[in-house]
């Protein structure tokens, strides 16, 4: 945009004086997907995460596989984390947390954190920081004597809740998490909505068709939800209907975009189920699904897609 205005500029050198070299100010609230999957291994999408930048700080939602990979591609260390806020412990969320916290204690650029790590999450957040902190104690012992790291660095400041309601509030960011519904057993599962400067940004974290997204969702600026989708031929596999029963299907999700009518939707943590016999659905199909209940603004989001929450939500894909 800039230097699209320059060329205008150097073009019309009289009229230069009079018009504004921006056509308006760079958004300080942006999304980015880093990862866009679930447990599946695949090579371009990463396990669930998603980074939220807002008025100067970072904000990390769930840890799944790859994140410092991810942050270094787009250049914020991973060391600058100030808080990473869970959804739920199922592993692909969480898998990815000792690499974060580990990682970001470095002495190189990317790390260099100086503070303790700050988790917030439901219930579990604490134990499970504090299996890590055994876990990993050989290895934080030695760098701590052998590159002088700080231990500061390496501390954990683990928050629990219990119910919705906010969970984090400063400097005009808020973080409001919501109790979703991901089936009878996985429990504590939660969503999170993130509010700053008037805007504000859903996360539905995993969920089935849920009230309470809608409740928090309505309005919202950007609302980023998952989804598992699976041909009509899988659907006599019983590892398929567990996964299917925990999640929300597009026909589904369609309906909570055009209940809560956000700016933009957008999806994450896709999973498309396959066997050695019946193959995925394919991204086509999502859409197709989805457009049977929903009309309005969708993307189908990719890994380092990202989005600035301004006065529209712009939407930037991850170019090499
Ligand atoms: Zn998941
Ligand atoms: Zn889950």
């Amino acid at each position: 945009m800039k230097s699209a205005w320059l060329f205008v500029g150097f073009s019309c050198l009289v009229l230069m004086s009079t018009m504004p070299t921006e056509t308006r100010a760079e958004s300080d609230f942006k999304v980015t997907l880093l990862g866009t999957a679930t447990p599946a291994p695949r090579p371009n999408r990463f396990g669930p995460s998603t980074l939220v930048e807002a008025g100067g700080q970072v904000l990390l939602f769930d840890a799944g596989r790859g994140v410092p990979i991810r942050m270094g591609q787009i250049k914020v260390p991973v060391g600058k984390i100030d808080v990473l806020f869970i959804t739920h412990y199922h592993s692909d969320h969480v898998v990815g947390i000792p690499d974060v916290w580990l990682t970001g204690w470095l002495g190189p650029v990317f790390g260099r954190r100086k503070e303790p790590f700050h988790v917030i999450g439901p219930t579990g957040a604490k134990n499970l920081m504090s299996n890590l902190e055994k876990a990993y104690a050989g290895d934080i012992g030695i760098r701590v004597i052998d590159e002088k790291l700080p231990p500061q660095g390496i501390a954990v400041n683990a928050e629990e809740f219990k119910k919705d309601g906010v969970v984090y509030e400063k400097d005009g960011v808020k973080v409001t998490a919501f109790e979703v519904d991901h089936g009878d057993v996985i429990k504590p599962a939660y969503g999170y909505r993130i509010d700053y400067k008037g805007r504000s940004v859903l996360i539905s974290g995993d969920t089935r068709y849920n009230q309470n997204v809608i409740k928090y969702g309505t309005g919202v600026d950007l609302l980023i939800h998952e989804t598992a989708i699976a041909r009509p031929e899988l659907m006599s596999n019983l590892f398929a209907q567990a996964i299917i029963a925990h999640h929300t299907s597009p026909h589904d999700v369609g309906r909570v975009f055009a209940q809560t009518k956000p700016k933009l939707a957008a999806y994450t943590h896709m999973s498309f189920l396959s066997n050695e016999k019946v193959s995925e659905p394919t991204l086509e199909d999502l859409v197709a699904q989805t457009r049977e209940t929903y009309s309005g603004p969708l993307e189908v989001g990719e890994d380092l897609m990202s989005f600035e929450i301004g006065d529209t939500v712009t939407i930037t894909r991850w170019k090499q």
